[in-house]
């Protein structure tokens, strides 16, 4: 929390003028405690997980199946307007009552414990990078390693099956699972943070960041306009919808949540590799037996 009452105060400790940005945070931050900016994170998570899937959801809904762009990765498949809202309102509900709420008690105090910064300066925008490269990295090693624990047979058909109902995944399935999982998956995100200490912008920069990413993967669709194509090592809806298309406990395979590297690295991505040339269109098999094999079955019909 900025311990100053007046901007002169803080740009004669800063010793020099506030930038813009400098200025804007001072007046937004001034008079709020640390652990309402703190608290800001899940909301901003929230915000993400609720808005980033909405237009690619209007276009599954509102556009006729036959115009349906040829980018849509399982084209056979069409959820109603009853399911996306199902998956919506059951994310909401554990994220909100389940999730957020335990995660509060102990984030402020280890974020303030790791000296994460709310104050000025703001950081430079190399810092800001920087930081967020590392969060990504950390946060791609360790969910390979935990989604990998999850596909473990207990774990699969007492937690992670959740996660796994839609086959045919869109933006509001990126975080639908069960507490648990969410849970943990929240505390991973802020293990990061504790390791590389930031500014609570960054912090923020971070779970938005991290939350387009979730809905991204999930999309469904495999834009070829999208920025994160030119990211290097970056797996994107196809990589994904693959885990999600061939799922089940035994489907070991394109684990890592960002990236591609680690299930090349510990070799998990052999047989999306072999099969690269069916996951192209998965819109071919897709709709074979959805109703025997996912629940909510009366969410698929065919084109
Ligand atoms: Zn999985
Ligand atoms: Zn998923």
């Amino acid at each position: 929390m900025i311990t100053f009452a007046a901007m002169d105060a803080a740009e004669a400790s800063l010793g020099r003028a506030m930038t813009w940005a400098e200025a804007l945070w001072f007046r937004y931050s001034r008079s709020t405690p640390d652990y309402c900016l703190c608290f800001q994170s899940f909301l901003i998570l929230f915000a993400t997980y609720t808005l980033a899937p909405l237009p690619l959801t209007l276009l599954e809904l509102c556009v006729p199946s036959k115009m349906t762009p040829s980018y849509k990765l399982q084209s056979k498949v069409r959820l109603s307007p009853v399911a996306f809202l199902r998956c919506y309102k059951d994310t909401a509900i554990v994220l909100l009552l389940l999730t957020f709420g335990p995660l509060q008690l102990v984030a402020y105090a280890a974020l303030k414990v790791s000296g994460m910064r709310t104050g000025l300066p703001l950081p430079s925008s190399g810092e800001v990078v920087a930081q967020l490269v590392a969060y990504m990295l950390m946060e791609d090693y360790l969910g390979y390693w935990f989604h990998r624990f999850l596909h473990s047979e207990w774990i699969y058909d007492n937690i992670h099956y959740v996660h796994h109902e839609f086959r045919a995944p869109m933006g509001f399935a990126a975080a639908h699972a069960h507490w648990s999982e969410s849970l943990v998956l929240g505390f991973a995100a802020f293990i990061s943070i504790v390791a590389v200490p930031c500014h609570m912008i960054t912090c923020w920069l971070w779970f938005a960041i991290r939350g387009i990413a979730g809905v991204e993967i999930h999309c469904g669709f495999n834009v070829p306009f999208s920025p994160t194509k030119l990211i290097p090592f970056y797996g994107g809806a196809e990589f994904h919808d693959y885990h999600h298309h061939y799922g089940g406990k035994w489907n070991h395979s394109n684990l890592a949540p960002l990236f591609t590297f680690c299930d090349y690295i510990y070799g998990t991505h052999s047989v999306y590799r072999n099969q690269n040339s069916k996951i192209a269109k998965p819109k071919d098999t897709a709709n074979i037996n959805l109703d025997k094999e996912v629940g909510g079955s009366k969410s698929w019909k065919e084109d």
